[in-house]
């Protein structure tokens, strides 16, 4: 058996990786690279390996980072099959489609520079074709069932608590006579959060596929974000601020909105208009409605005590572009929730360009950004940014609530580990940026770990178990 990690290795996004069991190549999460736009646009546009050499891809959940790039193997002439969870299959039929638009987008923007200039223009990376025969390629399997892919090897989705449909995979490969286990955590989520149900607890592996976001930091405890977010609100009806939240499509919006749900009905956010614009959150919210297979408990209770966990009277999902103009005339106090999450597209930059350089609006952050995105410079407030290709000066509060991770941090990504009954013989950490993934190496090296590798991008390993 041999694996190699082609994206998400000393770094974040660009989730790939190559694993080779019995003759047959499977490719675990085909996802986009963000962050430096040329970096990015050249791994985006040429995978490090024929398509038709490989014989099944495998999908951990439905992030850009993880499964935007899936399109390209289409273009490609990849024929399939692509596995995933039933939800994590409709998550992306929305998904991609809005990222075969929003590259479009930013194509456009590109090619016309490159018009002035004088240079040839670029063809998208896929179109919207390669996205509805990519979905045709899907096959949806359900959580804890077990399904042989290839011969001898068998896949399990295990839940991941990330986002809904977030698996782990547990693939079970029988490989010269010899049995061993080979699992991928995708990214691990946390316990005890809102909507999701708590990752699964592996108790054995051969080899261990792990990210480490948080390899080397922990996040704020829970409970203070209700009074956080109490007080930011206060704040914004005081000075009649706009809160602009740049907040991923998928999961955070339907956890924030959860979350103020629950702020209203204790009576703690005043009487403040709640706007959600974004037609992807639009459509993934319904996906939350309809697969409730992957919410908790805790959510399913809600829902029969109260109703739809992701709408209520002060909230207005907004779908057109004139509805979302027109909230530039509309006086604060607001909470503007957009997309995407790092800044990287969507209508979240035209509320940053209109609302950033006001001193009495509060940009919050509540997620993840990788280096190099608007969001990140914004994060480290940067005295002017560029929005949109235009520069502007960064006047507005800057928040961050770091506790809504979906990622497991140092401390749950190493109780997950102590969840195991023996060591794994194996352990890869990917998906984390590299200080973070090289810290976290070393200290399971001090816990008496062994065979912890963090693989450099295109690094390849024989994992042939002994
Ligand atoms: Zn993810
Ligand atoms: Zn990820």
């Amino acid at each position: 058996m041999h694996l190699q990690a082609f994206g998400a290795a000393r770094s974040v996004t660009g989730s790939m990786h190559l694993l080779e069991a019995n003759g047959k190549r499977i490719l675990l999460d085909c996802g986009l690279f963000q962050g430096h736009r040329e970096e990015a646009f050249k791994k985006n546009r040429h995978l490090p390996f024929p398509v038709e050499s490989i014989d099944a891809v495998i999908l951990s959940h439905a992030h850009i980072d993880h499964s935007g790039n899936l399109p390209s193997l289409a273009r490609l002439g990849y024929k399939g099959p692509i596995y995933s969870t039933f939800a994590s299959r409709d998550l992306c039929s929305s998904m991609l489609q809005d990222s075969a638009k929003l590259q479009e987008k930013d194509l456009e923007y590109v090619n016309n520079r490159r018009i002035k200039k004088g240079l040839p223009l670029f063809n998208p990376l896929y179109s919207l074709r390669n996205v509805i025969e990519t979905i045709q390629m899907f096959h949806g399997l359900g959580f804890d069932t077990p399904h042989e892919i290839l011969p001898g090897i068998q896949l399990i989705f295990r839940k991941a608590g990330h986002i809904l449909g977030a698996a782990m995979v547990e693939l079970n490969i029988q490989e010269e006579g010899k049995n061993s286990r080979f699992v991928f955590t995708g990214d691990l989520g946390r316990k005890d959060m809102p909507i999701l149900p708590d990752p699964y607890q592996f108790k054995t592996t051969d080899v261990l596929l792990m990210e480490s976001t948080y390899g080397d930091r922990l996040h704020e405890p829970l409970e203070d974000i209700d009074k956080q977010l109490e007080d930011i609100i206060r704040e914004a009806i005081e000075k009649k601020s706009k809160i602009i939240i740049p907040a991923f499509a998928v999961d955070r919006t339907q956890t924030f909105v959860y979350r103020l749900h629950k702020l209203c009905n204790e009576g703690r956010c005043g009487h403040i208009p709640i706007y959600v614009d974004s037609p992807l959150a639009l459509n993934v919210t319904e996906a939350y409605r309809l697969h409730t297979e992957g919410l908790d408990e805790e959510t399913i209770q809600f829902m029969v005590n109260n109703g739809d966990p992701f709408g209520f009277d002060r909230l207005t999902y907004i779908r057109t572009t004139q509805e979302s103009k027109n909230l530039n005339n509309l006086k604060g106090p607001m909470i503007i929730i957009s997309a995407s999450g790092m800044c990287e597209g969507g209508r979240i930059l035209h509320h940053l360009r209109n609302n950033i350089e006001n001193p009495n609006n509060i940009i919050l952050m509540i997620g993840y950004v990788a280096e190099h995105t608007l969001g990140r410079k914004i994060l480290d407030r940067e005295p002017e940014v560029k929005i949109l290709g235009e520069p502007h000066e960064l006047k507005a509060k800057v928040v961050m609530i770091n506790s809504f991770s979906g990622h497991a941090d140092k401390n749950e990504l190493l109780e997950f580990l102590k969840g195991f009954d023996t060591h794994p013989g194996k352990i890869f950490i990917v998906h984390g940026e590299e200080s973070q993934s090289l810290a976290f190496a070393q200290t399971l090296e001090t816990m008496g770990y062994t065979n912890v590798s963090v693989p450099f991008p295109e690094e390849r390993f024989d994992i042939t178990q002994a």
